[in-house]
């Protein structure tokens, strides 16, 4: 059932170059005081997602800088993962359906999981809901803290999930959030806000030159030599890959020659079991100007990678959204962006400043023939977009906003 997850090193000295000496030194000064401090992340899932990119680069760090620190993923059953899924979208607002079965399953799945958790550990961080469930599973001395990471957006969840999740929730002693607007009153009894963070040193991020990325889109099909608009995104309904369709066709009918990238993960555990992979393909009825990527296409990090730096615009046309470290990741990469008004763009995105704002599909494809049409003020906004990542949204911030955490449940 539950698995620990092989992380490789990473050296926060590797850093040095790319934020701000004062920073680092920080993080060092923070460390000091939770050397050797036991922390296990459970996750869903491994790989994929934003959880996983997170994870990646933050256990490494945490053990590079003295803390003794995992990452265990959950296994069970599809429909475990599926009721996880449902509480996941109730959550985050999606009308849903939860019977006292599927709360069985999931229980029972969580008990199973539960027993995987061997060692002792000074602090569990549970990400999301699908681990939620464990806490109940284990005998608990007291000496454990138990942190909730919610990297959902629960300004306005479906009231029937939130009844679900608040007695797997009341044994916990801290929820951290991505920004304050997320916090549901009185479902965590201690919340902490820390924004999320990219990896500058991942094959995703790391700066890939532009014969090569032009290289490996030609290897999808796409041409290089034509305007490119490309959202990375799981094929779900809160990303909105039909509205990106739709945005695209009115693009192109000012741009002629754009082309759309639409790549993602196709296999998702969604809660409803619908394959939005097909409901899209239907949607982009063939047209040729259309790429749907997925993972089946043997697409990694550096493809990814690739057809963000080769658009001429990223855009993130989603209706809900966490975080949206896609368009960290895009700015990162100093490409124009179209994004929606939602979750945690807005924190990455001031209109017109660092990208544009955008909350229909008539109004992205203004946006994104607005980029096209004048290069040199959207790489404008696009450098200011990257300087506001470098300040605020690479993993040593985050790294240090956990340890400042970690510190204050030592010193408990
Ligand atoms: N991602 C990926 N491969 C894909 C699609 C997405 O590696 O085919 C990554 C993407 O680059 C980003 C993360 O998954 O790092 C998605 O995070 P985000 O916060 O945008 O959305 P989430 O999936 O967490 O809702």
């Amino acid at each position: 059932m539950l698995r620990e997850m092989q992380v490789g090193r990473r050296r926060l000295a590797d850093y040095r170059s790319l934020v701000a000496r004062d920073l680092l030194a920080e993080v060092r000064e923070l460390a000091t005081a939770v050397r050797g401090l036991r922390v296990c992340h459970v996750s869903a899932h491994g790989t994929r997602g934003g959880i996983a990119e997170l994870l990646v680069g933050m256990v490494p760090l945490l053990n590079d800088v003295g803390v003794d620190a995992s990452w265990r993923v959950l296994g069970g059953s599809d429909e475990y993962f599926r009721v996880g899924r449902a509480l996941h979208d109730g959550l985050q607002g999606a009308p849903t359906a939860i019977s006292d079965h599927d709360m069985r399953v999931y229980e029972r799945h969580s008990l199973l999981n539960a027993g995987g958790m061997t060692g002792h550990f000074d602090v569990v961080i549970a990400h999301d809901p699908h681990p939620l469930g464990l806490r109940q599973g284990l005998d608990s001395d007291g000496d454990t803290t138990w942190i909730w990471r919610c990297h959902l957006d629960l300004s306005e969840p479906d009231p029937a999930a939130v009844e679900r999740v608040r007695p797997l929730l009341d044994p916990f002693d801290l929820g951290v959030f991505h920004m304050p607007s997320y916090l549901a009153p009185n479902l965590v009894r201690d919340p902490v806000v820390i924004p999320p963070a990219i990896d500058p040193l991942t094959p995703k991020n790391m700066l890939l030159a532009a014969d090569d990325a032009a290289h490996v889109v030609s290897r999808f099909g796409v041409d290089p030599t034509r305007p490119l608009m490309t959202q990375v995104s799981r094929f779900e309904p809160w990303k909105d890959p039909m509205g990106v369709i739709d945005a695209f066709r009115l693009a192109r009918e000012e741009v002629p020659g754009l082309q759309l990238a639409l790549v993602g993960p196709r296999r998702t555990a969604e809660a409803s079991g619908e394959d939005h992979f097909q409901r899209t393909r239907d949607h982009a009825g063939g047209d040729p100007g259309i790429h749907l990527l997925s993972d089946e296409q043997d697409l990694g990090p550096v493809e990814v990678n690739a057809f963000q730096t080769q658009a001429d615009v990223v855009v993130q046309k989603s209706l809900r959204e966490g975080f949206g470290l896609t368009v960290t990741e895009a700015l990162w990469k100093a490409r124009p962006t179209v994004a929606s008004d939602v979750g945690g763009i807005p924190r990455q995105i001031t209109d017109a400043v660092t990208g544009y704002l955008v909350d229909s599909p008539e109004r992205c494809a203004a946006r994104v023939v607005d980029s096209i049409r004048d290069p040199a003020w959207a790489h404008e906004m696009a450098l200011r977009g990257k300087q506001r990542v470098r300040d605020e949204f690479l993993t040593p911030r985050l790294l240090r906003d956990w340890l400042g955490l970690l510190r204050r449940v030592a010193m408990r």
